[in-house]
């Protein structure tokens, strides 16, 4: 099963993308994470892509068009993908489509998290990660069982991203609604386009994927 998670900055993406991986074993992408793992490590691509990010702004469709090619070339995407923070641009939507074509694949779905713009920059300013194994956590509305441990595997040390501020919020929102929500018709034409009330709970935001999948499978 081929995915597409669609939404704003803050959305739940990411987290429910990872649910996805683990219960369906089929292989998260993010590009936000991917790059992120390009910064630390002081690529070049990483070099470039670090004041943009900073920013709030969008890396050039270049440069993430190829990382996206590689990634989904990797023995693990073997049984399908989750597309979590791509395509963001016309081009990039473009290019997904004859790479998909070149693969002989199709995508089962594109779901459209909506979140008002109001509730994203609480669920970003309250945002953090285990530094050891990912698992994304909330302040207030996913806070770890015990304070300072990651529920998932122990770790007790957590990082905020740096974008991650009220500041660059505006930014990246405006990015949104001006270069990724023009993306949408796309998908809508082709039937596929799924829109999910992400302003829900967790939990019940899971449910309306899972009922979407249920009927796309
Ligand atoms: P994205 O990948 O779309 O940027 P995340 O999945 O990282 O978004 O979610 C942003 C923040 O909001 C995280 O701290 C996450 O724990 C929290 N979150 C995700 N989904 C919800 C939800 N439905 N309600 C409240 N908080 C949420
Ligand atoms: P978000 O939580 O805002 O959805 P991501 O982790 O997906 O964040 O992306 C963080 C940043 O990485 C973006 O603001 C942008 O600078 C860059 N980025 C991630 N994916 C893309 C993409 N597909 N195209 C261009 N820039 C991207
Ligand atoms: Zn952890």
């Amino acid at each position: 099963m081929n995915l597409i998670l669609l939404g704003p900055p803050g959305a739940g993406k990411g987290t429910q993308a990872k649910r996805l991986q683990d219960i369906n074993g089929i292989a998260q992408i993010s590009t936000g994470d991917m790059l992120r793992a390009e910064v630390a490590a002081g690529t070049p691509v990483g070099k470039e892509a670090k004041a943009v990010m900073e920013a709030g702004q969008l890396v050039s469709d270049d440069i993430i068009v190829r990382m996206l090619a590689s990634r989904v070339s990797q023995p693990d995407c073997a049984k399908g993908f989750i597309l979590d923070g791509f395509p963001r641009t016309v081009p990039q939507a473009q290019a997904l489509d004859r790479m998909l074509w070149d693969k002989q694949l199709k995508l089962d779905a594109v779901i459209e998290l909506k979140v008002d713009d109001s509730a994203l920059v609480d669920r970003i300013a309250g945002r953090f990660t285990c530094a050891k194994c990912g698992e994304g956590y909330h302040d207030r509305f996913k806070p770890t069982g015990k304070i300072g441990v990651c529920d998932a595997c122990g770790g007790t040390e957590f990082t905020r991203r740096a974008d991650d501020n009220r500041e660059t919020v505006a930014a990246r929102l405006e990015a949104y609604h001006r270069q990724t929500a023009p993306i949408l018709p796309h998908y809508a034409a082709l039937g596929i386009l799924r829109t999910v009330d992400g302003m829900a709970d967790i939990d019940v935001v899971a449910q309306q994927i899972d009922a979407i999948l249920a009927q796309a499978g």
